[in-house]
């Protein structure tokens, strides 16, 4: 039997994304942000809490504090003052008596319990406390929420808009993070056209450096764009010379195939350290990895479909890496494919498709169909890959396959 699973030369997906991470040295600057600007930056530091939260014992309750025991020779207490939040009473609350307290109010130093107010009945003898209740009932203590040097954010943290409240609920109104990174972003090729112009004969729309950034925005990055470069070596030179001295990492999508007007592998090969791989995945065969003067450089292939999946899969890991940002785990989990999927034993495909859910509660899949490099709407249409192991061969309807579900990065 022929061996279906060592194509020559290619290298396997973990090997790649391991090689590249193990290469990539982070980021050290950092800088102090108000917290009202620090939103999406990656944390540089862990955020250990300096108070209680909440920094006292209070009131969960718009009810009557007292001290359980009271409530032992008999029903009827009495109103000795009030604790409103932000009006705490101070004064004694001697056995026997209550006090009339807030939800969020401090609680008496005396009195360990509260009751709603919905059960008692205030009464000309007192307040009378319809139900029994346990010692510390519907009181929040100090630090339950948070203890004084806790960890409350971890360094690597990407701060979201949650975070943001909880750093000022600790009274904190500036945080370290790292800078933002510079991206570069290059299209090479004489036939790619932005989109607003017209298209001659032959020309073709450019698409790769728009969904790059609009990804790219969800690293928070400062994304430079080069634009569209043409098949011409002195031009796609300077264009890397420029972006390298800029950007902390340069992206550019097409050219590193070889074909005759591929000049990007030439240029790379004088300007820097690239290994250009060929990787077992498909769609996304040549990617191409490695150091230039300045910056790190990822080589994506000029398909629309094969430079997204690289993008996804290879570059945005560097790019967090690179960034200091711990990487959100991909979820994968198993599904019942609900076509039949073609597929030749050689590489790992990631296959795009559609999961939902079936009145039974199973997780189907359906493949979008056509699963050309160069058909991008066939990715528009999915909400998850299809990962098919690199020895697999076709797949039939009915059978179970793994489905890693996209992620923020895609949406
Ligand atoms: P290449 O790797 O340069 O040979 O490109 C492979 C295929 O992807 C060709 O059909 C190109 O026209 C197409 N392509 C390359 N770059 C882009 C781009 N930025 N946007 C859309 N299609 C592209
Ligand atoms: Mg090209």
């Amino acid at each position: 039997m022929s061996d279906c699973c060592s194509a020559p030369g290619l290298l396997p997906f973990e090997t790649a994304l391991e090689k590249m991470l193990s290469s990539i040295t982070p980021i050290t600057e950092t800088r102090e942000l108000a917290i009202g600007d620090a939103l999406h930056y990656v944390l540089a530091q862990d955020v250990l809490s300096p108070l209680n939260v909440p920094p006292h014992d209070n009131s969960a309750m718009d009810g009557y504090a007292f001290a359980a025991d009271s409530l032992k020779d008999g029903r009827v207490l009495t109103l000795a003052g009030k604790s409103f939040a932000g009006a705490p009473f101070e004064g004694k609350c001697l056995p026997g008596q209550c006090i009339r307290i807030m939800t969020g109010a401090k609680m008496p130093a005396d009195c360990d319990t509260v009751e709603m107010q919905e059960n008692v009945e205030v009464t000309e003898a007192g307040i009378e406390f319809l139900k029994p209740r346990k010692p510390g009932d519907h009181v929040r203590n100090a630090g339950e929420d948070i203890k004084a040097g806790q960890k409350v954010l971890s360094a690597g943290h990407r701060l979201t808009a949650i975070d943001i409240g909880v750093l000022a609920s600790l009274g904190l109104n500036a945080v370290k993070v790292y800078r933002q990174l510079n991206v570069a972003l290059i299209a090479t090729g004489d036939e790619l056209k932005s989109p607003g112009q017209e298209l001659t004969p032959g020309d073709i729309y450019e698409s790769n450096s728009y969904v790059l950034a609009a990804m790219l925005k969800k690293l928070h990055v400062n994304v430079i764009d080069f634009g569209i470069i043409e098949d011409n070596y002195q031009l796609i030179k300077a264009a890397f010379v420029k972006a390298d001295q800029q950007a902390d990492a340069v992206i550019s999508s097409g050219g590193v195939s070889v074909g005759e007007a591929d000049y990007t592998k030439d240029v790379l090969d004088e300007l820097g350290q690239i290994d250009f791989w060929k990787i077992a995945i498909k769609p996304g065969k040549p990617f191409a990895f490695g150091q230039l003067s300045n910056s790190i450089f990822f080589g994506l292939p000029g398909n629309p479909v094969s430079a997204l999946v690289t993008a996804h899969q290879l570059a945005i890991p560097g790019l967090l890496k690179l960034q200091n940002a711990e990487a959100a785990k991909r979820i994968s989990i198993t599904a019942t494919t609900a076509t039949d999927l073609r597929k030749s034993p050689g590489r790992m495909d990631l296959q795009r498709g559609v999961l939902s859910v079936n009145e039974a509660g199973e997780n189907i899949v359906t493949s979008t169909g056509a699963q050309g490099s160069g058909i991008l709407s066939s990715l528009a249409r999915a909400n998850c890959y299809i990962v098919l192991p690199r020895e697999q061969g076709r797949v039939a309807a009915g059978e179970q396959v793994t489905v890693q579900l996209f992620d923020q990065y895609l949406q």
